[in-house]
């Protein structure tokens, strides 16, 4: 991103300045979480970086190409899971495979690692109402996994959840990260959230959005966790 500003336009006709003259660059498979106060601009910047919103002034750009709308290269996790509420937890994984006309053999195989990968093989025929807040996240997590985006881009993915399933979660989303070659982008509120999965954590000011300070977190992985806080293991 370079320079950009967002001003939202409200229902009363006032200007809201969301973001101001931010400037970002995020490398290939780094793992970067978004801290900072309730609406200091965190969704604001995660939307323009998947293309859902455009900036009111600056650049924002992807592999060298200018972000114009959204692609399924971004995948997007949304601070409310927004499942569709028809489908079931197969079908909703499934969703954007159906759209980009994926063969019904490729799509079925796609639908089993995922139901796999992230352990939602008993819940494939269960429909959003009967799934718990961590089943759900899990579901909106493969929904965007599986369309392979390069760059995974979650709001508040676990703040929902209890301490326990969030820890699981947060596991879960350091592996994928060791085993898929993908950059994340993550909002979190939670400070031991950051330091755990992020290479850099980026702070942002209250206000009108802007970068306060970057924290570099460059650990060597794979890290565990002990009563002391985070500790990388040796290879
Ligand atoms: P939170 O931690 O509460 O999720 P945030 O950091 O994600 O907050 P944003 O949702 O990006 O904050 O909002 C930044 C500012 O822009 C806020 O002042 C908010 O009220 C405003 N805003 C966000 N979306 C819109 C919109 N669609 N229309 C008008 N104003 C908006
Ligand atoms: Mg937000």
């Amino acid at each position: 991103l370079q320079g950009v500003s967002k001003q939202y336009r409200t229902g009363d006709d006032r200007e809201v300045r969301a973001l101001d003259n931010v400037s970002l660059h995020i490398g290939e498979a780094e793992f970067v979480c978004l801290l900072g106060p309730s609406g200091c601009g965190k969704s604001t910047l995660l939307k323009l970086m998947a293309g859902i919103e455009r900036p009111s002034a600056g650049s924002v750009r992807f592999a060298g190409k200018p972000v114009n709308g959204a692609s399924t290269e971004r995948g997007y996790v949304f601070q409310e899971y927004a499942l569709f509420p028809w489908l079931t937890v197969d079908g909703n994984i499934r969703f954007g495979l159906e759209l980009k006309g994926i063969s019904r053999k490729r799509q079925q195989e796609a639908v089993e690692r995922y139901l796999e990968l992230l352990g939602l093989k008993q819940a494939a025929r269960l429909y959003p109402k009967e799934l718990s807040g961590g089943m759900s996240q899990r579901v909106a997590i493969a929904r965007a996994l599986i369309l392979q985006p390069k760059l995974l881009l979650m709001d508040e993915p676990f703040a929902a959840l209890d301490a326990i399933l969030r820890r699981k979660l947060q596991e879960e989303v350091a592996r994928l990260w060791r085993q898929e070659n993908i950059t994340f982008v993550l909002v979190t509120h939670d400070v031991e959230e950051a330091i755990y999965l992020a290479d850099r954590i980026i702070v942002m000011s209250p206000g009108p959005g802007r970068i306060k300070e970057e924290v570099a977190v460059r650990l060597p992985r794979p890290r565990v966790r002990t009563e002391a806080g985070f500790v990388a293991l040796r290879n």
